[in-house]
């Protein structure tokens, strides 16, 4: 659920002026970004691109962009659909191919040089976004074709399209007087690059800190592979002979999972929720008071009420109150379980003879403990039988099954990292489908978390289809000199995750490159992904990957008994801690007095207002709350759940037709993930469901009903 999917923000992306010069290859003859990609699949000739590459290849696809838009805005006819919506959503091809790679790069393999390069990008490419949608003959003629839709015969798509771009144009500011398009622009730009600001003392904070052991008594409780993933990390740190815990969840978790030392949990936990909240330069407080008033003044620069109901309007569950009424709901009976199990964890902690009250960082040491103790699972057990190269080769297994489709490993094409590896993706015809990318495992130039993004996307030119090309990014446990990387469950359902929005990418079968692929509403956007998600418990499913990585043997029968046993375990603990960041997010962005702003008073107030327990923190506190500041999901973040609805209805049908059935399968490929943004979200679910959707199948799964 903390996953996230990086949309293309079509022209979206911005950031603000750096210090630093950064130099610049002006010669385009050489610059490998502006020529055609001579590679195998047209990937991305990575080893080819340089730093100084970007800024003049970007700049160069500004004019070409800017001369397309003077062709459709000087056309001597009357507007039409193809000439001015049609040929908007084809221009701007080079600029896209160039932003992803950067963007791309700035998240999974970064440095300083380049941080500072997008401060300098970011509001080059907000202004040019704002020249496009704050052009008024261009808007004059779209309004033109828009108020002309009913006689235009318009097929689903093409009525689409014509309504996201006319949303956009007017979303965007169109109808704004020139004063007010002055200011909105000043917005945008500073927006951009305060939003990357956030992000980078994020990463900065994250490799900042190190819990380092010297002693091995401290390292009391811990299991042999988690001490020795440990040791290499201090190696890679130059501190041989000690060992170095981070705050990369893949580190700490299991830390906080077995850690007897309760101080040095103490330590490593704070360490994390204190993140970009020192009062130093990497503080994000400043910032974030920028950043929220920012977004009021151009909601309500644009009509809107605040930044949450600009945002919401886009979206499935159209308005705050909608989204409100939604976590209310939810909270109220999470709540309840939370209280009941943090009072399990402290009859533990009684009965071990602990005098002390349970707090954030022994909640998961405990919880661990009372699995154990109550179903017999302990969460190392499972790791050696999800061996990375098993759990993705399951997963393709799995997308056979399904989809018929087959992944292949292509040696010797261009990646930007070692780690990373490449497939291509075929129909069980052999046809092409797109290219696949994983890079699994976490490093210092490379953003928390696990994502999934585009470096093309699919669209249709002249009837042809121009096949995606798709990244998985990940942080996992990483192998060590003695053994594979070996997945916690948590990271397998993450995966699974992570693959469910690759193949909403790789699917896609749209005619436009606005609406293909995951270019759908945020909350809609966690179906493909959630479902996958699904899947992993089922027992048919785990015998195509769970195989000991030492004996080949399948996962025992009775531990599969023993995760479908605890399916309901700490589920108050995890509903709680995500919807309170939901609730979050919300007031953060519908917060109507932006005057004086004092961030962890605010979040104080918020977190009191909803109920939450003091053992539990809010899953993201607001300084390193990327999702919202630095990623597409402010007023977003209650997504997950919305499309957990969803995908827990939609299961159903897999559930009732058996998990594999072909049909079903074909349903949803061809209903949902085939289809991207192409219609309303909910025409597309009852196309699939044949209804809308309930609350109940995720009240169930979830042990709430
Ligand atoms: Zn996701």
């Amino acid at each position: 659920m903390k996953h996230l999917s990086l949309l293309i923000v079509i022209l979206g992306i911005i950031f603000w002026s750096s210090c630093k010069t950064i130099k610049k290859d002006n010669n385009l003859e050489n610059n490998p970004l502006v020529q055609k990609f001579n590679t195998q699949f047209e990937v991305p000739p990575f080893d080819k691109i340089k730093l100084a590459h970007y800024l003049p290849a970007i700049e160069f696809a500004i004019k070409e962009q800017e001369k397309e838009i003077d062709v459709i805005v000087n056309n001597q006819e009357e507007p039409t659909f193809a000439n001015t919506v049609e040929a908007l959503d084809m221009s701007g091809n080079l600029l896209n191919k160039v932003d992803l790679i950067f963007n791309n790069l700035l998240s999974a393999n970064t440095n300083e040089e380049m941080q500072n390069l997008a401060k300098k990008i970011a509001p080059i490419i907000s202004n040019h976004s704002d020249n496009i949608l704050l052009n008024a003959k261009l808007f004059d003629r779209t309004n033109t074709v828009y108020n002309n839709r009913k006689n235009l015969n318009l097929n689903t798509e093409q009525s689409t399209l014509l309504e996201e771009t006319y949303k956009s144009f007017v979303r965007g500011g169109a109808n704004l007087n020139d004063s007010d398009k002055e200011t909105l622009r000043q917005i945008n730009e500073e927006l951009s690059v305060l939003t990357l600001s956030f992000g980078d003392n994020v990463l900065a904070e994250t490799n900042k800190f190190k819990l380092i052991i010297e002693n091995d008594e401290n390292l009391a409780g811990l299991p042999e592979d988690v001490i020795k993933a440990a040791s290499e990390t201090a190696k890679e740190s130059d501190l041989d002979g000690k060992w170095v815990f981070t705050i990369q969840k893949s580190s700490m978790i299991p830390f906080l999972q077995y850690s007897e030392m309760r101080d040095l949990r103490e330590k490593i936990f704070k360490a994390y929720i204190n993140k970009a909240d020192k009062n130093d330069e990497y503080d994000n407080k400043e910032i974030i008071s920028k950043i929220i008033k920012l977004r009021y003044k151009k909601a309500r620069l644009l009509g809107y009420k605040d930044h949450a109901s600009y945002v919401l309007e886009r979206n499935m569950a159209e308005n705050p109150e909608n989204v409100y009424a939604l976590l209310n709901k939810i909270m109220e009976k999470a709540l309840i379980v939370a209280k009941k199990e943090a009072k399990n964890l402290q009859e533990m902690i009684n009965n071990e003879g602990g005098k002390f009250e349970l707090k954030p960082w022994d909640w998961w040491y405990y919880s661990e403990k009372l699995r154990k103790e109550k179903y017999d699972l302990d969460e190392e057990a499972l790791r050696p039988y999800f061996k990375l190269e098993n759990v993705r080769d399951g997963i393709f297994k799995l997308a056979q099954i399904l989809y018929g489709l087959q992944f292949v490993e292509i040696p010797g094409i261009p990646v930007y990292h070692e780690d990373v590896t490449a497939f291509e993706v075929l129909e069980e015809d052999g046809s092409h489908v797109g290219i696949l990318y994983t890079d699994f495992f976490p490093r210092a130039s490379k953003r928390g978390g696990a994502w999934m993004t585009v470096y093309r996307k699919e669209k249709k030119v002249d009837g042809e289809r121009i096949p995606p090309i798709i990244s998985i990014v990940c942080n996992f446990t990483k192998p060590t000199d003695e053994k594979p990387s070996l997945l916690s469950y948590e990271e397998v359902l993450t995966f699974f995750h992570e693959f469910g929005h690759a193949l909403h990418g790789l699917l896609s079968q749209c005619e436009y490159y606005g609406l293909s692929g995951t270019s759908v509403q945020r909350d809609f956007v966690e179906l493909p992904s959630q479902i996958m998600e699904n899947f992993v418990p089922e027992p048919e499913v785990l015998k195509l990957f769970a195989k000991h990585y030492k004996t080949g043997e399948i996962i025992p029968q009775e531990l599969v008994n023993k995760i479908i046993n605890s399916a309901y375990f700490n589920k108050g603990f995890e509903i709680v801690e995500y919807i309170s960041a939901s609730f979050l997010d919300m007031d953060w962005h519908t917060l109507a007095d932006t005057s004086s702003i004092d961030v962890n008073e605010f979040e104080r107030q918020s977190m009191e207002k909803i109920g939450l327990i003091p053992e539990i923190i809010v899953r993201y506190r607001t300084t390193y709350f990327s999702h919202v500041f630095t990623w597409a999901y402010s007023a977003g973040y209650y997504s997950y759940v919305w499309a957990e609805l969803l995908d827990s209805d939609a299961y159903e049908s897999f559930k009732e037709n058996g998990i594999f059935d072909k049909s079903t399968a074909q349903s949803f490929r061809t209903n949902i993930l085939e289809k991207g943004g192409s219609d309303k979200p909910m025409n597309l679910y009852k196309s699939f469901k044949g209804a809308e959707p309930s609350i109940e199948p995720y009240l169930r799964k979830k042990g709430l009903l």
